[in-house]
């Protein structure tokens, strides 16, 4: 084995899951598994999760652990080493992780400071005789463990340390009066360290103690550094900016193979996508001589969704079809209820989240859109690659680091995989559509930009391989 990592995250894909962060938490143990790295996973034992302690082991306990006793048990659970912090005061709840029938729970700062410092003990001292190399901290919740590491650690030879920021919006704010009773050093209270506009978050305490910074695409990891998408950590960023790199992540491709749906398709047998773009046509009542686009979505700004009234319309009228599955904002949801009702037989909605229906609208479309305003890294455009349904993406985050945009060099170079527009806006998107309907209708264009999409590396080899770097370089 290469080295021995601690991940100590909020969630963790197939044990709970509320964003794409699970998804990469639980992806990883396998991915790092191949490159020769040992990785264990810390977690909340959260009510859902208490009948499984049952199958594992004790290896560590404090009897005062944020106002109750708190114990790690040992096991491993679907594939996964995991490590489960036991600590019912604080997690035993009727909920959400974060949030209660009332709202976020009300010590949500002590909940994740726990989670912190146990992440820290334990790499500090290892488990039952298991010392890890690196620690690896995920977004917020666990953003206080490299700073308990740093502050207590003292010596240069301690555990290495990684924080990665899957969603900046989340910075886990709490008043500065909760300093001592969160044990974080009253020295370290000052605008370089721990103070955050007068108060505390322990992902700006992790973003200054951790020995590298991640995030999940290296167009993002610039972004990050500018106002426009920083959120106010922008400055905290950029100040170590050489410390900071982005690395994308992957898809299971074992769970997106089209070579696997129930209609089978591949780069070099495509027929089975035509019979598939037929049921899903027949399925919502569209009739589409053009291109067949979707979009699988969470339906919020972020995502661009307010775009597409005004951007369509005139891809409709050049033959192109639509079809939305997503919910979200209720403006949003009735917006694209209201551009179904417009466009009878050329736009269809639904409205609800749908595995197995998104399954089939990226083995049936001819195109999948994602105008994002922002996108940390994104999934469904790797869908699409995988799909031959072609990405029409925004110029942003990671949608812009794995999209070939088609322009006349990458074209010519026959490299381009889907249409990258830029800014994010109705104008820029509504091009961007009417230029899928001309590539669409070059049937030798369009068969070669389906290629290069679908034999594109979306799996997570190589983000495992730049992780694997990673840690080798804190590791020695
Ligand atoms: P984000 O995490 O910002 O929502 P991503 O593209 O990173 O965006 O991940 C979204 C994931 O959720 C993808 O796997 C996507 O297919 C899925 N998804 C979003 N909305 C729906 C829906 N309505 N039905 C099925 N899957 C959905």
């Amino acid at each position: 084995m290469a080295g021995k990592v601690l991940s100590v995250a909020s969630e963790c894909v197939p044990f709970i899951k509320t964003g794409g962060l699970a998804d990469v938490v639980g992806a990883l143990p396998a991915a790092l598994a191949r490159q020769g790295w040992e990785m264990r996973v810390l977690m909340p034992a959260y009510r859902g999760l208490i009948p499984r302690l049952a199958e594992m082991t004790e290896v560590w306990a404090e009897s005062l652990l944020f106002g109750g006793p708190g114990r790690v048990l040992a096991g491993r659970l679907e594939g996964i080493d995991l490590l489960l912090l036991d600590a019912p005061h604080l997690y035993d709840r009727e909920g959400g992780p974060y949030a209660g029938p009332n709202g976020d729970w009300w010590d949500n700062p002590q909940r994740f400071a726990a989670l912190s410092w146990v992440g820290a003990a334990l790499a500090r001292e290892g488990v039952a005789g298991w010392m890890p190399d690196v620690l690896h901290a995920h977004d917020w919740q666990a953003g206080l463990a490299p700073a308990y590491l740093a502050y207590q650690g003292g010596d240069d030879a301690r555990t290495g340390s990684v924080l990665t920021i899957h969603n900046i919006a989340f910075q886990g704010w709490a008043s500065a009066a909760l300093l001592s009773e969160l044990r974080l050093p009253a020295a370290q209270f000052h605008p370089g360290a721990l103070e955050y506009y007068g108060n505390l978050s322990s992902l700006k305490a992790g973003l200054v103690t951790a020995d590298r910074i991640t995030t999940v695409s290296p167009t993002y990891a610039q972004e990050l550094m500018r106002p426009e998408f920083g959120m106010g950590l922008e400055g905290v960023i950029a100040a170590r900016a050489g410390q900071v790199s982005g690395i994308l992540n992957g898809v299971d491709t074992g769970v997106w193979n089209p070579e696997a749906e129930p209609v089978a398709f591949s780069a070099g047998s495509m027929a089975g996508k035509a019979v598939a773009r037929a049921a899903v046509c027949a399925e919502f009542g569209v009739e589409v001589p053009g291109p067949l686009a979707i979009v699988v979505s969470r339906l919020t700004d972020q995502k661009g969704i307010d775009l597409l009234p005004e951007a369509v319309p005139e891809f409709l009228s050049q033959g192109g079809g639509l079809i939305v599955l997503g919910s979200g904002e209720p403006a949003l949801e009735g917006a694209m209820r209201a551009l179904a009702a417009v466009h009878p037989g050329r736009v269809a909605v639904r409205i609800g989240y749908d595995e197995g229906l998104s399954h089939r609208l990226f083995s049936g479309a001819d195109a999948v859109l994602v105008p994002s305003r922002f996108e940390p890294c994104g999934l469904t455009q790797m869908y699409g690659l995988r799909y031959g349904a072609l990405p029409v993406v925004a110029a942003t985050g990671g949608l812009a680091d794995t999209v070939i945009g088609a322009s006349p060099a990458t074209l010519a170079a026959g490299a381009a995989t889907g249409i990258v527009f830029y800014p994010t806006d109705a104008l820029a998107l509504r091009q961007a559509l009417l230029r899928l309907v001309a590539l669409h209708a070059d049937r030798k264009t369009w068969a070669r930009m389906q290629r290069n999409a679908m034999t594109h590396p979306v799996g997570w080899e190589s983000s495992a391989a730049a992780y694997a770097a990673l840690y080798g370089e804190l590791a020695q």
